[in-house]
Protein backbone atom coordinates (compact mmCIF):
# COMPACT_ATOMS: atom_id res chain seq x y z
CA UNK A 1 0.00 0.00 0.00
CA UNK A 2 1.36 3.51 -0.67
CA UNK A 3 2.13 5.47 2.62
CA UNK A 4 -0.01 8.05 1.45
CA UNK A 5 -3.74 5.92 1.24
CA UNK A 6 -5.14 5.84 3.76
CA UNK A 7 -6.47 1.73 4.67
CA UNK A 8 -10.14 2.65 3.98
CA UNK A 9 -9.26 4.34 0.47
CA UNK A 10 -7.16 1.17 -0.36
CA UNK A 11 -9.53 -1.17 0.56
CA UNK A 12 -12.18 0.28 -1.44
CA UNK A 13 -13.89 -1.33 -4.26
CA UNK A 14 -15.64 1.68 -6.05
CA UNK A 15 -18.70 1.72 -7.31
CA UNK A 16 -18.72 0.27 -11.22
CA UNK A 17 -21.11 2.57 -13.11
CA UNK A 18 -22.98 1.49 -16.47
CA UNK A 19 -20.93 1.79 -19.44
CA UNK A 20 -21.07 4.80 -21.52
CA UNK A 21 -19.24 3.79 -24.63
CA UNK A 22 -18.59 6.86 -27.05
CA UNK A 23 -19.24 4.77 -30.43
CA UNK A 24 -22.28 6.36 -32.06
CA UNK A 25 -25.41 4.15 -33.31
CA UNK A 26 -25.41 1.63 -30.30
CA UNK A 27 -28.88 0.92 -29.34
CA UNK A 28 -28.20 2.17 -25.62
CA UNK A 29 -30.72 0.39 -23.11
CA UNK A 30 -28.24 -0.08 -20.32
CA UNK A 31 -28.30 2.83 -17.66
CA UNK A 32 -31.95 3.86 -17.39
CA UNK A 33 -31.94 7.27 -19.30
CA UNK A 34 -34.75 8.37 -20.40
CA UNK A 35 -35.00 8.28 -24.65
CA UNK A 36 -37.26 11.38 -24.68
CA UNK A 37 -34.64 13.39 -23.65
CA UNK A 38 -35.65 16.81 -21.31
CA UNK A 39 -38.40 19.47 -21.66
CA UNK A 40 -37.31 21.89 -23.76
CA UNK A 41 -38.18 24.58 -21.55
CA UNK A 42 -35.05 22.92 -19.44
CA UNK A 43 -33.02 23.47 -22.56
CA UNK A 44 -34.55 27.17 -22.92
CA UNK A 45 -33.38 27.49 -19.57
CA UNK A 46 -30.03 26.54 -19.66
CA UNK A 47 -28.91 28.26 -22.54
CA UNK A 48 -30.68 31.16 -21.01
CA UNK A 49 -28.28 30.86 -17.67
CA UNK A 50 -25.15 29.95 -19.82
CA UNK A 51 -24.23 33.61 -20.15
CA UNK A 52 -22.55 36.33 -18.08
CA UNK A 53 -24.71 35.13 -14.87
CA UNK A 54 -21.35 31.64 -15.54
CA UNK A 55 -18.84 34.64 -13.71
CA UNK A 56 -20.81 34.32 -10.65
CA UNK A 57 -21.10 31.82 -8.31
CA UNK A 58 -24.67 30.11 -7.96
CA UNK A 59 -27.34 30.47 -5.42
CA UNK A 60 -25.90 28.61 -2.61
CA UNK A 61 -29.27 27.04 -0.95
CA UNK A 62 -31.24 26.18 -4.39
CA UNK A 63 -34.04 27.81 -2.93
CA UNK A 64 -36.27 28.70 -6.36
CA UNK A 65 -36.00 24.53 -7.05
CA UNK A 66 -36.57 23.34 -3.34
CA UNK A 67 -39.63 25.55 -3.64
CA UNK A 68 -40.55 24.19 -6.44
CA UNK A 69 -40.52 20.86 -5.54
CA UNK A 70 -41.63 21.42 -2.06
CA UNK A 71 -45.37 23.00 -3.59
CA UNK A 72 -45.78 19.43 -5.51
CA UNK A 73 -45.14 17.42 -2.48
CA UNK A 74 -46.93 19.90 -0.07
CA UNK A 75 -44.04 19.94 1.94
CA UNK A 76 -42.22 23.15 3.06
CA UNK A 77 -39.03 24.34 1.13
CA UNK A 78 -37.27 23.33 4.31
CA UNK A 79 -37.84 20.44 4.14
CA UNK A 80 -36.52 19.47 0.73
CA UNK A 81 -32.92 19.57 -0.21
CA UNK A 82 -30.95 19.15 -3.26
CA UNK A 83 -27.70 18.09 -4.28
CA UNK A 84 -25.64 16.92 -7.41
CA UNK A 85 -27.17 13.40 -8.43
CA UNK A 86 -28.85 11.60 -6.18
CA UNK A 87 -25.85 10.06 -6.03
CA UNK A 88 -24.47 12.75 -3.66
CA UNK A 89 -27.75 12.95 -1.64
CA UNK A 90 -27.15 9.38 -1.20
CA UNK A 91 -23.46 9.70 -0.64
CA UNK A 92 -24.35 13.02 2.30
CA UNK A 93 -27.43 10.69 3.56
CA UNK A 94 -24.73 7.70 4.33
CA UNK A 95 -22.46 10.05 6.44
CA UNK A 96 -24.65 12.05 8.12
CA UNK A 97 -27.48 9.51 8.89
CA UNK A 98 -27.09 5.99 8.22
CA UNK A 99 -23.67 5.36 10.66
CA UNK A 100 -25.73 4.06 13.42
CA UNK A 101 -25.06 1.87 17.00
CA UNK A 102 -26.77 -0.97 15.04
CA UNK A 103 -26.30 -2.27 11.29
CA UNK A 104 -27.93 -0.85 8.30
CA UNK A 105 -30.38 -3.41 6.56
CA UNK A 106 -30.78 -2.89 2.72
CA UNK A 107 -32.00 -6.05 0.53
CA UNK A 108 -29.03 -8.22 -1.12
CA UNK A 109 -29.54 -7.60 -4.47
CA UNK A 110 -30.13 -3.68 -5.12
CA UNK A 111 -27.98 -0.43 -5.38
CA UNK A 112 -24.97 -1.48 -5.71
CA UNK A 113 -23.71 2.16 -4.83
CA UNK A 114 -25.13 0.95 -0.91
CA UNK A 115 -22.06 -1.25 -0.22
CA UNK A 116 -19.76 1.28 -1.67
CA UNK A 117 -20.77 4.07 0.79
CA UNK A 118 -20.88 1.91 3.82
CA UNK A 119 -17.05 0.93 2.96
CA UNK A 120 -16.83 4.66 2.37
CA UNK A 121 -17.79 5.89 5.43
CA UNK A 122 -17.48 2.52 7.80
CA UNK A 123 -21.10 1.68 8.43
CA UNK A 124 -21.72 -2.11 9.25
CA UNK A 125 -23.75 -3.26 6.46
CA UNK A 126 -26.56 -6.14 6.29
CA UNK A 127 -27.94 -7.15 3.35
CA UNK A 128 -31.33 -8.93 3.64
CA UNK A 129 -31.91 -11.52 1.06
CA UNK A 130 -34.90 -10.54 -1.40
CA UNK A 131 -37.99 -13.08 -0.99
CA UNK A 132 -37.77 -16.20 -3.77
CA UNK A 133 -40.05 -14.16 -6.07
CA UNK A 134 -37.17 -11.13 -6.00
CA UNK A 135 -39.99 -9.08 -3.88
CA UNK A 136 -38.63 -7.15 -0.46
CA UNK A 137 -40.54 -8.60 2.31
CA UNK A 138 -41.31 -5.65 4.51
CA UNK A 139 -40.87 -8.43 7.81
CA UNK A 140 -37.65 -9.64 6.91
CA UNK A 141 -36.27 -6.16 8.46
CA UNK A 142 -37.71 -6.87 11.75
CA UNK A 143 -34.86 -7.11 13.12
CA UNK A 144 -32.37 -4.80 15.67
CA UNK A 145 -30.86 -2.41 13.77
CA UNK A 146 -29.55 1.18 13.53
CA UNK A 147 -31.13 2.37 10.32
CA UNK A 148 -32.55 1.12 6.43
CA UNK A 149 -32.31 1.84 3.46
CA UNK A 150 -34.34 0.51 0.38
CA UNK A 151 -35.19 1.78 -3.37
CA UNK A 152 -38.62 1.48 -4.18
CA UNK A 153 -39.32 0.20 -6.96
CA UNK A 154 -36.36 -2.29 -5.82
CA UNK A 155 -33.06 -1.47 -8.50
CA UNK A 156 -32.63 -3.98 -10.51
CA UNK A 157 -35.54 -6.05 -10.30
CA UNK A 158 -38.18 -2.81 -10.99
CA UNK A 159 -40.13 -4.45 -8.37
CA UNK A 160 -42.27 -1.79 -6.05
CA UNK A 161 -43.84 -1.91 -2.67
CA UNK A 162 -47.37 -0.77 -2.22
CA UNK A 163 -47.35 2.79 0.25
CA UNK A 164 -48.99 0.87 2.96
CA UNK A 165 -46.23 -1.72 3.28
CA UNK A 166 -43.52 1.17 3.23
CA UNK A 167 -45.89 3.06 5.56
CA UNK A 168 -45.89 0.19 8.45
CA UNK A 169 -42.12 -0.81 7.84
CA UNK A 170 -41.48 3.09 8.71
CA UNK A 171 -43.84 3.33 11.61
CA UNK A 172 -42.44 0.01 12.96
CA UNK A 173 -38.91 1.51 13.07
CA UNK A 174 -39.59 4.80 14.62
CA UNK A 175 -36.62 4.91 16.50
CA UNK A 176 -34.39 4.50 13.23
CA UNK A 177 -33.81 6.44 9.75
CA UNK A 178 -35.50 5.01 7.27
CA UNK A 179 -34.69 6.46 3.84
CA UNK A 180 -36.70 5.45 0.68
CA UNK A 181 -34.59 5.92 -2.46
CA UNK A 182 -37.32 6.80 -5.70
CA UNK A 183 -35.33 7.09 -8.35
CA UNK A 184 -37.85 5.00 -10.58
CA UNK A 185 -40.65 6.07 -8.83
CA UNK A 186 -42.54 7.87 -11.39
CA UNK A 187 -42.85 5.22 -13.40
CA UNK A 188 -45.38 3.06 -11.28
CA UNK A 189 -44.70 3.25 -7.54
CA UNK A 190 -46.16 5.67 -5.30
CA UNK A 191 -43.93 8.09 -3.60
CA UNK A 192 -43.62 8.06 -0.05
CA UNK A 193 -43.15 11.76 0.65
CA UNK A 194 -46.81 11.90 1.38
CA UNK A 195 -46.12 10.00 5.01
CA UNK A 196 -43.11 12.91 5.82
CA UNK A 197 -45.85 14.51 7.90
CA UNK A 198 -46.42 12.00 10.16
CA UNK A 199 -42.73 9.90 10.16
CA UNK A 200 -39.92 11.82 11.66
CA UNK A 201 -37.44 9.21 10.70
CA UNK A 202 -38.17 8.86 7.11
CA UNK A 203 -36.34 10.49 4.41
CA UNK A 204 -37.05 9.98 0.62
CA UNK A 205 -34.51 10.58 -2.06
CA UNK A 206 -35.53 11.12 -5.99
CA UNK A 207 -33.83 12.35 -9.02
CA UNK A 208 -34.00 14.34 -12.26
CA UNK A 209 -32.16 11.68 -13.85
CA UNK A 210 -34.49 9.39 -15.32
CA UNK A 211 -38.51 10.84 -15.39
CA UNK A 212 -37.11 14.24 -16.13
CA UNK A 213 -34.59 12.86 -18.30
CA UNK A 214 -31.85 15.33 -16.95
CA UNK A 215 -28.97 12.72 -16.55
CA UNK A 216 -26.43 15.09 -17.90
CA UNK A 217 -27.34 17.71 -15.63
CA UNK A 218 -26.82 15.68 -12.25
CA UNK A 219 -29.90 17.00 -9.86
CA UNK A 220 -31.39 14.87 -7.37
CA UNK A 221 -33.33 15.48 -3.99
CA UNK A 222 -34.09 14.54 -0.41
CA UNK A 223 -37.45 15.32 0.89
CA UNK A 224 -37.85 14.72 4.92
CA UNK A 225 -38.74 16.61 8.31
CA UNK A 226 -36.39 19.42 9.35
CA UNK A 227 -33.86 17.30 11.67
CA UNK A 228 -32.93 15.04 8.80
CA UNK A 229 -32.95 17.80 6.34
CA UNK A 230 -30.39 19.65 8.52
CA UNK A 231 -28.39 16.93 9.01
CA UNK A 232 -27.74 16.56 5.22
CA UNK A 233 -27.04 20.35 5.21
CA UNK A 234 -24.11 20.21 7.54
CA UNK A 235 -22.57 17.95 5.85
CA UNK A 236 -23.23 19.35 2.13
CA UNK A 237 -21.84 22.84 4.15
CA UNK A 238 -19.09 20.90 5.35
CA UNK A 239 -18.07 19.75 1.78
CA UNK A 240 -19.35 22.02 -0.92
CA UNK A 241 -21.22 24.98 -0.38
CA UNK A 242 -22.88 25.32 -3.64
CA UNK A 243 -23.99 21.68 -4.53
CA UNK A 244 -25.57 22.85 -7.98
CA UNK A 245 -23.69 24.95 -10.39
CA UNK A 246 -26.52 27.79 -12.05
CA UNK A 247 -27.10 25.76 -15.40
CA UNK A 248 -28.44 22.83 -12.96
CA UNK A 249 -30.33 25.12 -11.34
CA UNK A 250 -31.97 26.91 -13.87
CA UNK A 251 -32.75 23.75 -15.91
CA UNK A 252 -33.71 21.30 -12.98
CA UNK A 253 -36.43 24.42 -11.82
CA UNK A 254 -38.05 24.69 -15.42
CA UNK A 255 -38.28 20.95 -16.27
CA UNK A 256 -39.81 20.62 -12.72
CA UNK A 257 -41.91 23.01 -13.52
CA UNK A 258 -43.29 21.45 -16.97
CA UNK A 259 -45.48 19.21 -15.64
CA UNK A 260 -47.16 18.33 -19.39
CA UNK A 261 -44.05 17.18 -20.86
CA UNK A 262 -43.48 14.94 -18.01
CA UNK A 263 -47.09 13.48 -18.01
CA UNK A 264 -46.45 12.46 -21.64
CA UNK A 265 -42.91 11.70 -21.89
CA UNK A 266 -43.92 9.11 -18.80
CA UNK A 267 -47.14 7.65 -20.28
CA UNK A 268 -44.52 6.91 -23.50
CA UNK A 269 -42.19 4.82 -21.42
CA UNK A 270 -44.60 3.10 -19.26
CA UNK A 271 -46.79 1.93 -22.48
CA UNK A 272 -43.34 1.35 -23.86
CA UNK A 273 -42.83 -1.31 -21.00
CA UNK A 274 -45.78 -3.02 -21.20
CA UNK A 275 -44.95 -3.44 -24.96
CA UNK A 276 -41.64 -4.77 -24.75
CA UNK A 277 -42.62 -6.98 -21.29
CA UNK A 278 -45.28 -8.82 -23.85
CA UNK A 279 -43.00 -9.11 -26.64
CA UNK A 280 -39.93 -10.99 -24.58
CA UNK A 281 -42.56 -12.99 -23.03
CA UNK A 282 -43.40 -14.14 -26.03
CA UNK A 283 -39.85 -14.93 -27.33
CA UNK A 284 -40.26 -17.05 -23.67
CA UNK A 285 -38.73 -15.17 -21.14
CA UNK A 286 -39.86 -14.70 -17.63
CA UNK A 287 -39.92 -10.95 -17.06
CA UNK A 288 -39.82 -9.16 -13.54
CA UNK A 289 -43.24 -6.95 -12.84
CA UNK A 290 -41.45 -3.45 -13.53
CA UNK A 291 -42.85 -0.16 -11.84
CA UNK A 292 -39.38 1.26 -13.60
CA UNK A 293 -38.18 2.57 -16.53
CA UNK A 294 -36.33 -0.92 -17.40
CA UNK A 295 -37.26 -4.06 -16.94
CA UNK A 296 -35.77 -7.08 -15.83
CA UNK A 297 -36.27 -10.52 -17.03
CA UNK A 298 -34.33 -13.99 -18.22
CA UNK A 299 -34.56 -16.67 -20.79
CA UNK A 300 -35.14 -19.85 -19.38
CA UNK A 301 -32.86 -21.85 -21.44
CA UNK A 302 -30.50 -19.12 -22.08
CA UNK A 303 -27.40 -17.44 -19.89
CA UNK A 304 -27.76 -13.95 -19.18
CA UNK A 305 -24.19 -13.63 -19.85
CA UNK A 306 -24.31 -15.22 -23.09
CA UNK A 307 -27.76 -12.97 -24.66
CA UNK A 308 -25.60 -9.76 -23.17
CA UNK A 309 -22.31 -10.49 -25.53
CA UNK A 310 -24.50 -11.66 -28.34
CA UNK A 311 -26.84 -8.16 -28.15
CA UNK A 312 -23.58 -6.31 -27.91
CA UNK A 313 -22.27 -7.78 -30.96
CA UNK A 314 -25.69 -6.53 -32.77
CA UNK A 315 -24.64 -2.81 -31.31
CA UNK A 316 -27.48 -3.36 -28.46
CA UNK A 317 -25.99 -2.24 -24.59
CA UNK A 318 -28.42 -3.85 -22.29
CA UNK A 319 -26.93 -4.30 -18.48
CA UNK A 320 -25.81 -7.66 -17.23
CA UNK A 321 -24.65 -8.46 -13.59
CA UNK A 322 -22.53 -11.24 -12.63
CA UNK A 323 -24.28 -11.35 -9.25
CA UNK A 324 -24.84 -15.13 -8.23
CA UNK A 325 -28.87 -15.36 -8.17
CA UNK A 326 -29.47 -12.84 -10.82
CA UNK A 327 -26.37 -14.01 -13.69
CA UNK A 328 -28.95 -14.67 -15.97
CA UNK A 329 -30.82 -11.84 -16.06
CA UNK A 330 -30.75 -8.73 -18.51
CA UNK A 331 -31.55 -5.47 -17.10
CA UNK A 332 -32.96 -3.76 -20.24
CA UNK A 333 -33.76 0.40 -19.97
CA UNK A 334 -37.27 1.23 -21.92
CA UNK A 335 -36.21 3.09 -25.32
CA UNK A 336 -38.21 4.65 -27.87
CA UNK A 337 -40.11 2.25 -29.87
CA UNK A 338 -37.70 1.92 -32.56
CA UNK A 339 -34.99 0.99 -30.29
CA UNK A 340 -37.14 -1.69 -28.51
CA UNK A 341 -37.92 -2.91 -31.89
CA UNK A 342 -34.27 -3.17 -32.34
CA UNK A 343 -33.83 -5.27 -29.46
CA UNK A 344 -36.53 -7.99 -29.95
CA UNK A 345 -35.28 -8.04 -33.48
CA UNK A 346 -31.98 -8.79 -32.27
CA UNK A 347 -32.93 -11.33 -29.35
CA UNK A 348 -35.15 -13.39 -31.95
CA UNK A 349 -31.97 -13.53 -33.96
CA UNK A 350 -30.25 -14.45 -31.14
CA UNK A 351 -32.36 -17.11 -30.43
CA UNK A 352 -33.16 -18.87 -33.60
CA UNK A 353 -29.26 -19.16 -34.26
CA UNK A 354 -28.54 -20.47 -30.59
CA UNK A 355 -31.67 -22.77 -30.85
N1 LIG B 1 -30.70 5.18 -6.85
C1 LIG B 1 -30.89 4.16 -7.68
C2 LIG B 1 -31.68 2.98 -7.20
C3 LIG B 1 -30.36 4.19 -8.98
O1 LIG B 1 -30.52 3.14 -9.81
C4 LIG B 1 -29.64 5.33 -9.40
C5 LIG B 1 -29.10 5.43 -10.81
N2 LIG B 1 -28.08 4.65 -11.15
C6 LIG B 1 -29.45 6.35 -8.49
C7 LIG B 1 -30.01 6.27 -7.23
C8 LIG B 1 -28.59 7.56 -8.80
O2 LIG B 1 -29.10 8.36 -9.80
P1 LIG B 1 -28.53 9.83 -10.05
O3 LIG B 1 -27.26 9.99 -9.30
O4 LIG B 1 -28.37 9.94 -11.51
O5 LIG B 1 -29.60 10.75 -9.52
Amino acid sequence: MSRYWSRIVHELTPYTPGEQPRVADLVKLNTNENPYGPSPKALAAIAEATSDQLRLYPEPTGQALRAAIAVSHGLSESEVFVGNGSDEVLAHTFQALLKQEGPLLFPDISYSFYPTYCALFGITARAVPLADDFTIDPADYDRPCGAIILPNPNAPTGIALPLSAIEALVARHADVPVVIDEAYVDFGAESASSLIARHPNLLVIQTFSKSRALAGLRVGFAMGQRPLIEALERVKDSFNSYPLDRLALAGATASWLDRDWFEEKRALIIAGRDCLSAELAELGFTVLPSAANFIFARHPDHSGAVLAAALRERRVLVRHFKKDRIQDFLRITIGTEAECDRLVAALTEILAEQG
